[in-house]
């Protein structure tokens, strides 16, 4: 089955446009332009936003060595670690364990990421990514002081919690808002307790991925992208293997960031971009502002 090409709509930024085809399967994507297909020496620096690392992330299925050496060998600047919190599908052996050894456990794959990556030549900058009965929150700009000397955001409700970080200095994203799964009862947006929305995640089909899309354009929210990867190298196979887009997003800019405030200062300003990395390595600009000729497209059934 062929998915539907969406084209009308009194929106003109987002689209799903045919940008390929994989075997029997046409690939879609939002709004990339065929001119932009064949883009790669011109984006400089490119950073994964949102990734998972076993053993804390409970879902991950690489180790920290196998995803610092995965994106370092497909030419990657940096990625940030964002592995689910307290809250979430952490890998917690005991629950019994003080709160700071808690956070201490939690920060101690970024750590050995970091670590790992001033050996080899990748930057990592830390992460969170917080949940709420599945409905996730990427957060940045929090160290883990910050969060050993805030326990309190544990008994806290979501709003709460994401207003009082964001007053502590965070940067606040919406990850995959429109994701469906056994577990999520529902879909809950947060449209006023978040900076942005992650418009791209090659985890999610690509009608949720125009959803978040447009619920970032309606509320006016800046936008980022990142694979959400808990494979490592394997991502595109296991992607391939969901039906998704065998790409993995991410956020590319034209002078390197050195820390997180750079990126959240960078994102802020509108000097990350969106890009596509596919298995072969190439790399995709994504428009923002592109209007994609949907007509153009042929062999549509
Ligand atoms: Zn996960
Ligand atoms: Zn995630």
């Amino acid at each position: 089955m062929l998915r539907e090409i969406v084209v009308e709509s009194d929106i003109s930024w987002y689209y799903l446009c045919k940008v390929g085809q994989h075997r029997d399967k046409e690939i879609y994507h939002l709004n990339r332009e065929r001119k932009d297909m064949i883009l790669t020496a011109e984006i400089c620096f490119k950073y994964e936003t949102h990734c998972h690392t076993s053993p804390v992330s409970k879902c991950a299925k690489a180790s920290v060595e196998e995803t610092v050496h995965f994106y370092k060998s497909i030419g990657y600047d940096g990625i940030f670690v964002t592995n689910h919190f307290l809250d979430g599908n952490i890998n917690l052996a005991s629950v019994n364990l003080p709160y700071r050894d808690q956070i201490d456990y939690y920060f101690a794959d970024y750590e050995e990421a970091a670590a790992l990556g001033e050996k080899i030549g990748l930057k990592v900058f830390p992460g969170v990514e917080l949940s709420y009965k599945g409905t996730d929150f990427l957060i940045y700009g929090l160290d883990k002081e910050w969060y050993k000397a805030n326990p309190d955001i544990l008994r806290m409700t979501k709003t709460e919690e994401l207003q009082y970080m964001m007053e502590m200095g965070a940067f606040i994203i919406q990850a995959h808002p429109y994701r469906e799964a056994h577990y999520i009862d529902h879909i809950r947006l947060f449209p006023r307790s978040v900076h942005a929305v992650e418009i791209i995640n090659s985890n999610q089909a690509a009608e949720a991925n125009v959803m978040a899309a447009l619920y970032a354009r309606q509320y006016g929210l800046m936008i980022t992208c990142g694979s959400d990867n808990h494979w490592a190298g394997d991502v595109f196979h296991h992607l391939q293997k969901k039906g998704l887009d065998p790409t993995i997003a991410g956020m590319c800019s034209e002078t390197p960031i050195q820390n997180v405030q750079d990126y959240i200062n960078m994102v802020k300003e509108g000097q990350m971009r969106p890009f596509l990395q596919d298995a072969e390595g190439n790399v995709f600009e994504i428009g923002t502002d592109l209007q994609c000729d949907a007509d153009a497209d042929v062999g549509i059934h």
